[in-house]
C-alpha cells in the first residue's frame, strides 16, 4: 500500500503546528490481556443501558430532536450526588473536553499555567494547542506533589490527583495550601481517579473545599469509576462564577456536547449507587491483591490510590518486561522517560487477567535466574 502523502499548502499555521495527544492503543485481537489504557474491567450499571434503551424505543422520535443544551437532568444528579448546587456543576464530552475549555477559559492570559513534570500528558498538548506557556514543575524524588514547589506566578495550576502514571495522592492540606497561596490563578484539580482512593479519612476529593475557596476546580469523568469510556462523559465542579465562565466557553464552540443517549446512560449511573460502591470497592480489592502479588515477584510499587498500579521490576528494564508481556497478548503502559523508563503502569483489570499477568511474569523471572 502506497502512503498518502499529506499535502499542508492550504492548512492554517495554527494546523501546521499542532502536536497531537496519543492515546493508548486499541489493539483488535482476540485473547487480548488489554491493561494498558486504565479502563475498567467491570461493565458500567446494567441501567445505564436500559435508560440507553428506553431514548432509542420508547420515545423514537427522541433522536430527531437536539438534547437539551445545559443536561440539566445529569447535572441535577451530580448535584445531589454530590450536595453542590446545579450551578456549581458542568458536564463535557469527556473530561478531555472540559479540560480543553477550562485552559481556555482561565489560562489563556499572560502568566504561564504550572504542572507536575511526570503527569497526564495531555496537559502539555493544550498548552500548545492554545499557545498557553506550561512550567513543568518537577516532582520530588520519591515522586510526591509539594506544593512549596508551585511559588512563582502563575495563571493556574492542574495537578492530576491521584497523579497518573505514578497512582500517588496529595493530601488535602497540600491542596488547600495551593489554593490559599495563588488567590488570583485558578486551581484544576484533575481526579479522574479519585473514586479509587481510599484512607483513613474517608473522602479526599476537593469538591469539599469549593464552597471555601473561589479559585478551586475540580474535574472528573465517567471513564475510569463508572466504566463508561465509551460514553464520552466528563464533569467539573467548581463555584458559579467558574463554572458561567466554562459554560460560555463551551457555547462559543459546541452548544450539545452531551448528545441524548450520553445523558440519559450517565444520569442512570449516577443513580445507581449501589453498583457504583460495590464496583470501585472491587476494584480497590483487586488493586490490593495485584499490588502484593507484583511485590512477591520483587517489583516495587507505588502505593496506589487509582485503578492501575505502577511497578519496577527488580532489575529495572521495565522495557524489555513490557515487549515479553506484549508477545504474549498482554499489554501494560510503559512510558519511554527519564526518571520513570525503568516502571510499568499496570491497569487493575479482573482477577482472571492478574492471573495470567502473574503467571507470565513468573514464568519470566524463572527465565533469567
Ligand atoms: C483518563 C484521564 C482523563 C480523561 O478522561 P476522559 O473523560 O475519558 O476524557 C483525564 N485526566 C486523567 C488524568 C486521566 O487519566
Amino acid at each position: 500500500m502506497s502512503e498518502l502523502k499529506i499535502d499542508t499548502r492550504l492548512w492554517s499555521s495554527k494546523a501546521r503546528n499542532l502536536s497531537p495527544y496519543t492515546p493508548g492503543e486499541q489493539p483488535q485481537h482476540d485473547n487480548l490481556c488489554k491493561l494498558n489504557t486504565n479502563e475498567n474491567p467491570f461493565p458500567p450499571s446494567p441501567k445505564v443501558g436500559q435508560a440507553i434503551a428506553k431514548v432509542l424505543t420508547k420515545q423514537a422520535d427522541d433522536l430527531r430532536l437536539y438534547p437539551a443544551p445545559e443536561s440539566e437532568d445529569l447535572r441535577k444528579a451530580l448535584a445531589d450526588f454530590y450536595d453542590l448546587d446545579l450551578n456549581q456543576v458542568f458536564v463535557g464530552n469527556g473530561s478531555d473536553e472540559v479540560l480543553a475549555l477550562v485552559f481556555a477559559s482561565f489560562f489563556l492570559k499572560e502568566r504561564p499555567v504550572l504542572a507536575p513534570d511526570i503527569s497526564y500528558s495531555f496537559y502539555p498538548v493544550y498548552a500548545h494547542t492554545f499557545g498557553i506557556e506550561l512550567v513543568q514543575i518537577a516532582l520530588e524524588a520519591d515522586f510526591s506533589i509539594s506544593p512549596d514547589a508551585y511559588r512563582q506566578p502563575c495563571s493556574g495550576i492542574i495537578i492530576a490527583n491521584p497523579n497518573a502514571p505514578t497512582g500517588l495522592l496529595m493530601s488535602l492540606a497540600d491542596i488547600r495550601k495551593l489554593a490559599n497561596e495563588h488567590s488570583n490563578a485558578v486551581i484544576v484539580i484533575d481526579e479522574a481517579y479519585i473514586d479509587f482512593a481510599q484512607t483513613e479519612e474517608g473522602s479526599v476529593s476537593a469538591i469539599s473545599l469549593i464552597n471555601e475557596f473561589d479559585n478551586l476546580l475540580v474535574t472528573q469523568t465517567f471513564s475510569k469509576s463508572r466504566s463508561l469510556a465509551g460514553l464520552r462523559v466528563g464533569m467539573a465542579f467548581a463555584n458559579a462564577s467558574l463554572i458561567e465562565a466554562l459554560t460560555r466557553m463551551k457555547n462559543s464552540f459546541n452548544s450539545y456536547p452531551l448528545d441524548k443517549l450520553a445523558q440519559a446512560g450517565a444520569t442512570a449511573s449516577v443513580l445507581d449507587v449501589e453498583y457504583f460502591e460495590q464496583t470501585r470497592q472491587q476494584v480497590i480489592d483487586l488493586r490490593e491483591s495485584l499490588t502484593a502479588e507484583l511485590t512477591a515477584l520483587d517489583y516495587q510499587v507505588l502505593p496506589s490510590h487509582a485503578n492501575f498500579v505502577f511497578a519496577r521490576p527488580n532489575d529495572g528494564d521495565a522495557s524489555a518486561v513490557a515487549s515479553a508481556l506484549r508477545e504474549q497478548g498482554i499489554i501494560v503502559r510503559h512510558f519511554d522517560k527519564p526518571r520513570i523508563n525503568e516502571y510499568l503502569r499496570i491497569t487493575v483489570g479482573t482477577a482472571e487477567q492478574h492471573e495470567r499477568l502473574i503467571s507470565a511474569l513468573t514464568a519470566l523471572r524463572a527465565m533469567s535466574t
